[in-house]
């Protein structure tokens, strides 16, 4: 069956999950933790289920989820939403970005995005029946950081630019973009009139001291975002699928008329329990960060001791490694189940210049300790 659809096959997320239920082999390539999120949240589903939170709840979302996201985006980021009609509540950020991407693209627009990207992106373009622009992100010399090349982000615009897509903290480098890079952006958004769509899902997981930015806090970028999260990585709950969108009203209400007719509502009785896991406070949150962040200590300097080259890692779920010149991580990861007992994802799946990411593969540290230490001293037998 050929159809634009076609190239796209399985997700490398389902082919890699299930090549480790095969083998008995860690995961550290899917990212989910392996630990549950907040009992509160928990307890609040629980008590929904029960006392009848189980139809069809309001298509923008349930009122007590809205309000909460409202003042989160408060509370974090300083910004203003109208909880009735600037915040529709969405299955995952999945939905949210591809319900984005067709409300605001026709057949031939373009989206400009920087590889490489979380495969969602490129098949809900696709599904647009819009076209991709790819700007790299190239880990430098020191394995430090990523950097995108001015030059080439100014070239990916064009007078078919409808949207950036604007993942950060960015899954699977890990970066997080710094003020210029974003003012950069923001004034190309300005200039070629076109619209935000930031992927802020690791909004929270950002670590070294560094400050997560979202675009829609810079000048005259609030009217031009649709800003999107979910509870998934910030409550531990990846499999609840409970994403939001914020933005103008104009932007959102776009976004709700194509949720309609993709899920129409999604999620009633977990809703509110994601309610009550957002009012948990800073100390919720703070708690996470930092649990994450020593996980990801912890993974990189286990990785660095089984002789892997480590690029840092500033942000999310995911450190990337590097394994030199000639590698090629797609036969390295289907391979290494077998070797040792170890799943990882190799990048060059998210770029459409593959041979930027041939040498490069993903490993999750969203894992019990115990987890990642057991993955490390197997890694360390590998010759
Ligand atoms: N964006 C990025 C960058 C992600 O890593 C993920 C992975 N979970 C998602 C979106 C999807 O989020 P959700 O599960 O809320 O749909
Ligand atoms: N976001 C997760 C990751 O990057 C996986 C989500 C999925 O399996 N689609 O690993």
């Amino acid at each position: 069956l050929v159809t634009r659809m076609q190239p796209f096959g399985t997700t490398i997320f389902a082919e890699m999950s299930a090549l480790a239920v095969r083998t008995g082999s860690i995961n550290l390539g899917q990212g989910f933790p392996d630990t549950d999120g907040p009992p509160e949240m928990l307890d609040a589903a629980a008590h929904a289920l029960r006392n009848g939170r189980n139809q069809y709840p309001p298509g923008p979302g349930v009122p007590e989820l809205r309000a909460a996201i409202s003042a989160h985006q408060k509370e974090y980021w300083g910004l203003d939403y109208d909880p009735d009609g600037e915040i529709v509540v969405t299955a995952g950020a999945t939905e949210a970005i591809a319900a984005a991407i067709l409300a605001l693209c026709d057949a031939g627009d373009e989206v400009v995005c920087f590889e490489p990207y979380y495969d969602s992106y490129a098949a809900s373009i696709a599904l647009a029946g819009a076209v991709r622009r790819p700007v790299t992100l190239t880990p430098d010399e020191s394995g430090e950081g990523y950097a995108f090349d001015a030059t080439q982000l100014r070239a990916a615009f064009g007078p078919r630019t409808k949207l950036v897509l604007l993942n950060s903290p960015h899954n699977p480098t890990g970066k997080v973009f710094s003020r210029e890079e974003l003012t950069l952006i923001a004034e190309l958004c300005q200039e070629f009139d076109a619209v935000a769509v930031t992927d802020e899902v690791y909004e929270h997981l950002v670590y070294d001291g560094l400050a997560h930015i979202p675009i829609a806090t810079l000048p005259d970028m609030r009217e031009r975002t649709i800003q999107i999260s979910s509870a998934g990585k910030t409550f531990s709950c990846t499999g609840w699928k409970v994403g939001w969108a914020c933005g103008p009203a104009s932007l959102v209400s776009a976004v709700l008329r194509v949720k309609q007719f993709l899920t129409f509502v999604n999620a009633g009785p977990l809703q509110p329990a994601v309610a009550v896991a957002l009012g948990l406070g800073s100390s919720y949150v703070d708690g996470v960060r930092a649990a994450l962040e020593s996980k990801r200590d912890r993974l990189c300097a286990g990785l660095s001791s089984a002789g892997f080259r480590v690029l840092r890692s500033s942000g999310t779920y995911f450190v990337t490694v590097d394994l030199g010149s000639g590698a090629d991580g797609i036969s390295y990861c289907r391979s290494l189940p077998e070797r040792c007992g170890v799943v990882a994802v190799p990048t060059q799946v998210f770029y459409d210049n593959v041979d930027q990411g041939r040498r490069l593969i993903r490993f999750a540290f969203c894992k019990r300790d115990d987890v990642l230490d057991e993955a490390v001293r197997r890694l360390r037998l590998l010759e």
